[in-house]
């Protein structure tokens, strides 16, 4: 739960929330009679921006982002208040987890000075408040606050390390962390940050890339890395739809790591597809999209999207979310193009195009719904082209990709600010 979606009814200003608890009680039922269990995430010292506004005394110092965290010291209370709350709210829930540093944290010489023993005293709370059976704690750049530019708080990693509980589950996206954490007798939990790096960059999210053959390279080097210390995966994922394939991928793989590439886009052409005919084209469609990621050649788009058309085409109900997967798929094709033309003209027919397209899909109706602003909506489509197609972040420059990126980004596995940051900014 991040600052954003937080509730408490004490609060009027958190009312607009008070709908998302409704739908996240139906939510976890809903998981709990198909099996699945749900682990309630919470974030470290989290504020809802309303809050923030309203009580300027507890506002952290802050690094990183601005107005959603609280001080841990001046804001105890009414952080405390706001997690006890959702904790018994969702108390058939008894596996909880705890990120640090996400959205940043206070920098003020207490929150410095005692960062773990909080930390150790946060994760406390939820155990009692939430009776918690387990307990996940992501360290998430707690390597980076050893190294960070504001005061580096040199040897967080072994003071966290000396004090959290050892049953106190740990989950990261860099290895050398993991193996402290292993060294000090803990289960840790590796964090594929490949398949979802946001980093603030929608492009990264939205369109389809299958990541077969990188995920079960990835997935094969940390068993090996980590050993039988390495309990399990974690993966997440921000739009599901357009990126099926390779969160099947992920979940795949990690029940039976001996699946080979193929046995994966054959069962996951298979989930998207009504007849062996429609599953084979999928395969092909599934292949060619992999292909393109690796070679940039546009003609292997062109002809993944034309036969995924071809199937929703034939399909006599079209499912989902093989739809989701060809419009992106096809979005994605109009904006390799734009990449690759120079003449301006031409460009502007492709955004024209786009816009029109987009329009039309339930996928993209978030950016083309506005109806009554129709001009807003194109000039913000229009915008968004511009980002996804920049030389340096945009989707085409190979050097963003977590398998070229960088010597360690080839995993994504970040040590050192420079390794996170370097895949962001796409260049050296
Ligand atoms: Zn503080």
């Amino acid at each position: 739960m991040t600052a954003k979606v937080i509730y408490h009814p004490d609060y009027e200003e958190l009312e607009k929330n008070s709908w998302r608890y409704d739908v996240y009680d139906e939510l976890f039922e809903y998981a709990k009679d198909i099996g699945l269990e749900i682990i309630l995430f919470y974030v470290f010292d989290a504020l809802p921006t309303e809050l923030w506004i309203k009580f300027p005394d507890i506002r952290a110092e802050i690094f990183l982002y601005h107005g959603i965290t609280h001080c841990t010291q001046k804001g105890k209370e009414v952080g405390d208040k706001l997690l006890k709350y959702s904790l018994k709210r969702f108390k058939t829930i008894s596996s909880h987890a705890s990120i640090a540093f996400e959205g940043g944290g206070c920098n003020c010489e207490y929150c410095r000075n005692n960062l773990a023993d909080l930390i150790v005293e946060h994760l406390k709370f939820i155990k009692e408040n939430g009776n918690s059976e387990r307990l996940f704690f992501m360290t998430w750049f707690a390597n980076i606050k050893e190294y960070f530019d504001v005061p580096p708080i040199k040897g967080l990693r072994d003071q966290l390390f000396m004090k959290l509980p050892k049953e106190v589950k740990i989950i990261d996206i860099t290895r050398k962390t993991l193996k402290m954490a292993i060294e000090q007798g803990y289960e840790v939990y590796d964090f594929v940050f490949l398949i979802d790096p946001e980093g603030g960059l929608e492009s990264q999210m939205i369109f389809p890339k299958p990541h077969v053959n990188l995920l079960k390279e990835r997935i094969s080097d940390s068993i090996q890395a980590l050993g039988s210390n390495l309990k399990g995966m974690v993966g997440y994922r921000v739009l599901p739809k357009t990126r099926f394939i390779d969160d099947y991928a992920l979940g795949r793989y990690l029940w039976n790591p001996e699946l080979t590439g193929n046995d994966i886009i054959s069962e996951v052409a298979g989930l998207l597809s009504s007849s062996i005919n429609e599953k084979q084209s999928v395969i092909t469609a599934i292949q060619l999209l992999e292909d393109f990621w690796n070679s940039f050649d546009g003609n292997k788009l062109k002809e993944s999207n034309k036969i995924l058309k071809m199937v929703i085409t034939q399909q006599k109900e079209v499912l989902e979310p093989l739809k989701s997967i060809q419009e992106a798929t096809e979005i994605l094709y109009l904006l390799f193009r734009y990449y690759s033309l120079d003449s301006e003209r031409v460009k502007d027919r492709i955004v024209q195009k786009i816009y029109r397209s987009m329009r039309e899909m339930d996928t993209f109706q978030c950016y083309a719904s506005y109806n009554v602003w129709d001009y807003r909506s194109f000039e913000m489509i229009k915008q968004r082209i511009g980002w996804w197609t920049d030389q340096g972040i945009g989707l085409f420059n190979p050097q963003t990709f977590p398998w070229n990126s960088h010597l360690k980004g080839k995993y994504n596995l970040v040590d050192t600010k420079e390794d996170a940051f370097l895949w962001m900014k796409g260049k050296e």
